[in-house]
C-alpha cells in the first residue's frame, strides 16, 4: 500500500510505501515553531520507501548539540514541510502525518518532551507519554535531541546551516572556490559555473551558511541513472568542524529521494587527504579511468 503526503498547495507530493516503522507525536519548541502548530506527528518510514512523486522540495538542516544534523524538506511554493531526514538515524525519513490529509491514519505511538506540552492538551491513555527524553532507540528522539542541546546551553550559536544557493551567496562561492580549487579552470569558476546549474537543477546547488556567511558548498547533479557531486568545499577555517559531512549527507538524501541508486564523484589522483574524507563517509575507489572532452559552446 502506498500513501501519497502532499503540501498545502499540492505541489510537492512524496509517496511512501509500506506501513511507517513508527509514529511518533512530539511537543517541542522546535517542533511548535517549525509547524505553527503546538505538537507534531511524524510517520518514521525506511528511507527506500519514500520517494518525491511531483515537485521540488527545499530544504533546512539544523545541526544538533550531538553532531548529527536533521535536514527538513519543505515545499518553496507554500512553505508546508514535508518531511525530515535525521542523519543518526540514516535508514528513515520522518513524514508529517497531517500531510497525508487522512483521519484514519494510525495513531502515534508515544508523545514525546511533553515538558513543552501546552497544559490544555491531553492525549488518549493509550499514547505513552515521555517528558523529555525520548526511549533511546525512539526514531522520534532525533529532532528533539536538539532541543535538548539547547536547553542544555551547549548547542554552538553559531550553527550552520545548508540553504540552497542563492544569489546572495555568490561572492561567498566565489571566494570559496577560488581558495579551495585554486588551479581549477575557468570553466569551474563560480561565474559560469552557477550560472550553468542554476539554468537545470537549480534546487541541487547547497550552501553551508554561518552567521549568513558562505563556510561550504556542495553541488550534485541527477541524470535519470547516476548521482554525481561536485565542488564540495569548506573554508579552510571551518574544516574538520563536520560542514563537509553534512554537506555530502545533504546531497545524497536529495539525490536518494530523486531515486538515484548510486553517486559518483571524481578528485585529483593526489589528493589523499580529500580521498580519506570520503572513504570515512562510504565512498570506495573504484577501478576506472575518468576521460573527458571539453566541449565548444
Ligand atoms: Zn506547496
Ligand atoms: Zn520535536
Amino acid at each position: 500500500m502506498a500513501r501519497l503526503a502532499s503540501c498545502h498547495c499540492l505541489g510537492l507530493e512524496l509517496e511512501c510505501e509500506g506501513e511507517p516503522a513508527k509514529i511518533s507525536l512530539c511537543n517541542c519548541l522546535d517542533c511548535q515553531r517549525r509547524t505553527g502548530s503546538l505538537f507534531s506527528v511524524a510517520a518514521f518510514f525506511p528511507r527506500e520507501a519514500v520517494r518525491i512523486v511531483k515537485g521540488e522540495a527545499a530544504s533546512f538542516s539544523r545541526s544538533s548539540a550531538s553532531g548529527h544534523p536533521v535536514t527538513f524538506h519543505f515545499c518553496g511554493r507554500c512553505g508546508s514541510s514535508l518531511w525530515w531526514a535525521p542523519e543518526r538515524m540514516p535508514h528513515l525519513v520522518g513524514v508529517a502525518v497531517g500531510a497525508f490529509a487522512d483521519p484514519s491514519f494510525p495513531m502515534p505511538a508515544q508523545a514525546v518532551w511533553t515538558a513543552d506540552k501546552h497544559q490544555w492538551l491531553t492525549f488518549p491513555d493509550a499514547i505513552p507519554l515521555h517528558e523529555r527524553n525520548p526511549p533511546p532507540k525512539g526514531a522520534a528522539s532525533q529532532d528533539c535531541a536538539l532541543q535538548k542541546g539547547r536547553n542544555d546551553g551547549s548547542s554552538d550559536p553559531s550553527s550552520v546551516q545548508i540553504l540552497p544557493y542563492d544569489p546572495r551567496h555568490f561572492a561567498g562561492v566565489d571566494g570559496l572556490w577560488k581558495t579551495c580549487f585554486p588551479d581549477d579552470p575557468a570553466w569551474n569558476r563560480a561565474a559560469i559555473s552557477v550560472a550553468d546549474k542554476l539554468q537545470f537543477q537549480p534546487g541541487l546547488l547547497f550552501v553551508a551558511e554561518i552567521n549568513g556567511n558562505v563556510a561550504g558548498t556542495a553541488m550534485a547533479g541527477y541524470d535519470g541513472h547516476r548521482g554525481w557531486l561536485y565542488a564540495i568545499a569548506v573554508h579552510p577555517d571551518q574544516q574538520r568542524t563536520g560542514i563537509g559531512t553534512m554537506l555530502v549527507r545533504h546531497a545524497e538524501e536529495i539525490l536518494a529521494t530523486l531515486g538515484c541508486r548510486k553517486i559518483n564523484l571524481q578528485m585529483r589522483a593526489e589528493n589523499d587527504r580529500v580521498a580519506a574524507f570520503y572513504r570515512r563517509l562510504g565512498y570506495t575507489a573504484e577501478a576506472r579511468i575518468s576521460m573527458g572532452k571539453l566541449l565548444k559552446r
